[in-house]
């Protein structure tokens, strides 16, 4: 590491900025943003820095050379498009023992800017080295996405009852075990939440901290979390988070390898659901497993495939949560019908086509029987079925009684979003022959005129994509 990040303090006094034209600006424009008293020397004369009239208020423009200006009080000095005059800046900064940057020019630069993740008391800071901006740029996307929204407010409210709480617990390692309870805690999810009050209460409740962070037993939680079709970026962040944040991941064996990869590394995993073939450990037992790991103070992941309240037995785990008085919370996937349909551009809607969708599921021939085929007469309705693979000639029949053209479009379409999805269109008529093209894996059935939309099954590989790419940055 050549630069230590360190935090500048802006009140203490102004950052002196030198250069022209648009390179100028953005700096002026990252200085403003953090609120810095800014002397700006624009060397072609340009004072139209395109500020704000608040951002306008903090900068004053200084008309002499900055060569030999009078720096006395100033905190650092900047110089963005300033050529030669920043060389010679820098000199003169080094001479006088002030920070100095010169854009893109480490050689003369005694400090660096970093990319910066800003919610309010909570900054984060990433750099590296002056190698490479742009993959800063993209760690900092990458810690946006995982930082909660409010994580500032949370650093803030803690900031308020900071001082009390130190007066209250003596001891550092108390008092810190009583942060991470509060921040781990209820308390802290309310604040995330947006429920300050609610967390403002019940801090003020407790009657004696030292008491609250001693306790042995952390209170333990459930997220039902929905992991999509399997292309792990299309977790949502919420998801995402709270697989980092798990202690325990209960998940269904459909979901994909590359989605557990995105799990803690200490975090244990345990494989719950079944799978054709193989039974599982069955629901009473993963209702009873999350429940004791939740009692434990554990915090729990139940990862399911797609969404969780979409053939997912979502429904029955809450209840059994609730039965027990565990605290939960539901995070939603892609349900597969909607990945497969996005996958293979199948518009589930369309105007004057389809104004309605089912969601339907045919695990078995004999489930397939109990279906009310009658409900989906209307050509308007686009079907989506659900383990819906041998129960293939069934559907058929069921939508042929219902009255459905053998002509219907069906596409069938497996392991959707993964690097390996296939899929095959037809008629209703040959919907069992299609099933038969598909090798393996989860599929999904849709059945309709959209279908007719749908893009090219022709899905090019990885490395044609790459060369594709390539091509087109000549
Ligand atoms: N909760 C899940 C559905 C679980 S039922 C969801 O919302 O997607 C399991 C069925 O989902 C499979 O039989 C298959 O029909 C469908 N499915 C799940 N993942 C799939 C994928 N990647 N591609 C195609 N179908 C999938």
């Amino acid at each position: 590491m050549r630069f230590l990040p360190v935090f500048l303090d802006l009140k203490a006094g102004p950052v002196v900025v030198i250069g022209a034209g648009e390179l100028l600006r953005a700096k002026l424009r990252v200085l403003a943003a953090a609120g810095a008293r800014v002397r700006v020397h624009a060397i072609d004369g340009n004072q139209d820095f395109g500020l704000g009239s608040e951002d306008t208020a903090r900068v004053e423009t200084a008309s002499v050379d900055p060569l030999t200006a009078d720096l006395s009080g100033v905190i650092a000095i900047v110089c963005a498009g300033a050529g030669d005059v920043g060389v010679a800046m820098s000199v003169r900064a080094k001479a006088l023992g002030l920070p100095v940057n010169v854009m893109d020019d480490l050689e003369h630069s005694s400090f660096i800017f970093p990319a910066i993740v800003d919610r309010g008391d909570v900054v984060v800071a990433v750099g590296t080295g002056g190698a490479s901006p742009v993959v800063a740029r993209r760690v900092r996307e990458m810690i946006e996405a995982l930082l909660p929204a409010r994580i500032g407010e949370l650093a803030e409210f803690i900031g308020t009852f900071r001082k009390s709480i130190n007066e209250r617990i003596a001891e550092f390692p108390l008092r810190r075990r009583f942060w991470e309870r509060v921040i781990d805690g209820p308390i802290g999810a309310a604040v995330l939440a947006g429920r300050k009050n609610e967390a403002d209460a019940s801090l003020k409740a407790i009657s004696d901290p030292s008491e609250f962070a001693r306790a042995d037993k952390p209170e333990g939680s459930v997220a039902l979390v929905g992991a999509g079709p399997g292309d792990p970026d299309l977790l949502t962040i919420k998801a995402l988070r709270a697989l980092q944040n798990a202690d325990i991941v209960f998940h269904d064996e459909l979901v994909s390898p590359e989605i557990l990869d995105r799990i803690r590394r200490d975090t244990t995993r345990v494989a719950v659901g079944r799978r054709v073939g193989k039974p599982g450990i069955g629901q009473d037992a993963i209702n009873k497993r999350m429940i004791e790991a939740a009692q434990s103070g554990q915090r729990v992941v139940r990862l399911k495939g797609g969404d969780p309240f979409v053939f997912g037995r979502g429904g029955e785990e809450v209840e059994a949560l609730r039965a027990a008085g565990v605290a939960y919370s539901i995070i939603p996937g892609i349900t597969a019908g909607l990945g497969g349909a996005a996958d293979f551009e199948v518009p589930l809607t369309y105007r004057h086509e389809a104004n309605r969708i089912t969601f339907l599921t045919a695990h078995k021939a004999r489930d397939a029987e109990n279906v009310d085929w009658s409900t989906l007469t209307d050509t308007k309705m686009t079907v989506v079925v659900y383990m819906g693979r041998t129960a293939a000639p069934a559907i058929r029949e069921g939508l042929f009684a219902a009255g459905r053209s053998p002509e219907t479009p069906v596409g069938v379409f497996a392991r959707v979003t993964r690097p390996d999805a296939q899929g095959a269109i037809g008629t209703l008529r040959d919907l069992p022959e299609l099933v038969r093209r598909i090798h393996g894996g989860p599929a999904i059935l849709i059945i309709g005129d959209v279908v007719r939309h749908a893009g090219s099954l022709r899905r090019p590989t990885p490395e044609q994509i790459i060369s594709d790419l390539l091509d087109a940055a000549e």
